[in-house]
């Protein structure tokens, strides 16, 4: 850590993953902006290069340990939370490692299966290290699956389009599909089993966008919500961040903390 950030000893230590990416480096700009949080460690693989711990300018007022793995960043600074902003194909190993290294997750990055959340809640039911999924941290998109799941309670017709730019990895995103499970287990309770399409738009110029249309008798209802810029996740990122410590297990939703 570096001199500046270690005398602040009475903060919650974060740890970002994914760190130079366009997610980790809005998140380490909100950690390191916040009175009761410190960044003790920046994680990407790009930082290989420079030899794991090294204090590394990220433009956050204070210079950073960086690290190549989560495993080099829990290995040798402390962490109350770790943040994982990385990829699909990382992000359930990163979970693991947390896991065994009794740290608190949050996870933002999408594209973990239901398999694959499946095994998490196991792993961290039995560590007894808490771990909270949320696919969306922004507080409209948490309103628009709760809407979605009151209006599923009288329409029972709806597909969702997703939006987003074109350097999204995984489709369809996992908003949609959290939206969609929402809506298909409203259903369900009501006797009605049927699947909801999702259609996904990856153009550039979007961030993330999402219209949850229902069709009724001679009506439609559009729910939708925009987030126009990465700031728009950082409040539900930064309370997930202060919040997850009190959970037990696997939670998946913001909406869980609010
Ligand atoms: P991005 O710009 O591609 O950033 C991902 C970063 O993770 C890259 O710098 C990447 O490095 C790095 N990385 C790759 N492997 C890693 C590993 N093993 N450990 C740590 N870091 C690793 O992507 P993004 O737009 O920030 O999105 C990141 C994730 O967040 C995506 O899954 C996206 O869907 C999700 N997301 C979630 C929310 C939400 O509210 N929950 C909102 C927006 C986006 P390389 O480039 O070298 O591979």
């Amino acid at each position: 850590m570096s001199s500046e950030a270690s005398q602040r000893t009475d903060r919650l230590k974060v740890m970002v993953s994914g760190a130079l990416g366009r997610m980790g480096s809005t998140t380490c700009k909100a950690v390191a902006a916040d009175a009761e949080l410190v960044l003790t460690g920046a994680v990407d693989p790009a930082f290989g290069a420079h030899g794991a711990g090294v204090q590394t300018d990220l433009g956050v007022g204070y210079r950073v340990p960086s690290y190549a793995s989560i495993e080099a960043a829990l290995t040798n600074a402390e962490a109350d939370v770790v943040v994982d902003f990385s990829t699909p194909d990382a992000v359930k190993q990163n979970t693991r490692l947390c896991i065994q290294h009794r740290v608190a997750v949050v996870v933002g990055t999408t594209g973990l299966s239901p398999g694959d959340l499946a095994e998490l809640d196991r792993l961290s039911g039995e560590a007894g290290v808490p771990v909270l999924v949320a696919p969306n941290f922004a507080m409209g998109a948490v309103l628009m699956m709760q809407f979605a799941e009151m209006a599923a309670k009288h329409l029972k017709a709806c597909e969702i389009v997703e939006l987003h730019h074109d350097a999204k990895l995984d489709a369809p995103s996992g908003t949609a599909r959290l939206t969609r499970l929402r809506i298909e287990d409203s259903w369900r309770e009501d006797g009605l089993e049927k699947e909801v399409p999702i259609h996904s738009v990856r153009l550039p110029g979007l961030v993330a966008h999402q219209e949850v249309i229902f069709g009724g008798m001679g009506e439609t209802l559009t729910i939708r919500h925009d987030s126009l810029n990465r700031e728009s996740f950082m409040p539900g990122v930064v309370l997930a961040v202060k919040r997850v410590r009190d959970l037990q297990g696997l939670v998946v939703g913001l909406e869980n903390i609010l």
